[in-house]
């Protein structure tokens, strides 16, 4: 199995390259996002819950999205060769459940691969993103600033977990689209 983590703040182009990545390396991507999103569309308890959270651009609890992920591994792990990650783990004890739920699978991370991309250039595209997609989160510029604080504060330390384990590859996030892929490429292959 071949199972990427793709990392990087909102806005960085993780949902646009997960695309990419599973269509060339014959993955399945699993974004807690969209996995949110759904549930909200759905209207199930668990999406009334998160909608609250996902507004005001907080995290929703870890034992949510964990609980999401493992459902969701459980489901495409015989039909896969591997996952990609998009949005998570967003916090250390995602990843330490990621590792452990994995490990009980006999799979594990290959590699880490974030997406590097400054804050004004984020805020932009997240703004841009939010006239087409509509999505509450994208379309208040105080929200957005907070989503950026969050990532800086719960978020970025995850970096350190995968660092540790050497599965850490950090990439150039700016340029065309097909730039920032190949790089990406490149990390995941090397
Ligand atoms: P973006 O990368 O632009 O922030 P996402 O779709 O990944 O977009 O996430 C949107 C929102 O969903 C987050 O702000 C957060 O509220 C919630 N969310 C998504 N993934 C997670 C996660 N792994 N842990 C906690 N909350 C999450």
């Amino acid at each position: 199995m071949l199972n990427i983590v793709l990392f990087g703040p909102p806005g960085a182009g993780k949902g646009t390259q997960t695309k990419k990545i599973i269509n060339k390396y014959n993955l399945v991507s699993l974004a807690t996002g969209d996995l949110l999103r759904t549930q909200i569309a759905k209207q199930t308890p668990l999406g009334i819950e998160a909608k609250i959270l996902m507004d005001k651009g907080e995290l929703v609890p870890d034992e949510m999205v964990i609980g999401m992920i493992k459902h969701q591994i459980e489901e495409h792990k015989n039909e896969a060769s591997g996952f990609v990650f998009d949005g998570f783990p967003r916090t250390t004890k995602q990843a330490e459940a990621l590792d452990a739920f994995l490990a009980a699978c006999g799979y594990s991370i290959n590699k880490m691969v974030a997406l590097e991309v400054g804050k004004e250039l984020l805020v932009s595209r997240l703004i841009g993103r939010g006239l087409d997609s509509g999505r509450p989160d994208d379309q208040d510029m105080k929200i957005i600033e907070h989503r950026i604080e969050v990532y800086n504060i719960s978020t970025a330390p995850v970096k350190e977990f995968y660092l540790k384990q050497n599965k850490f590859y950090s990439v150039h996030g700016v340029g065309e689209v097909e730039e920032v892929f190949n790089r990406i490429c490149e990390a995941i292959e090397k």
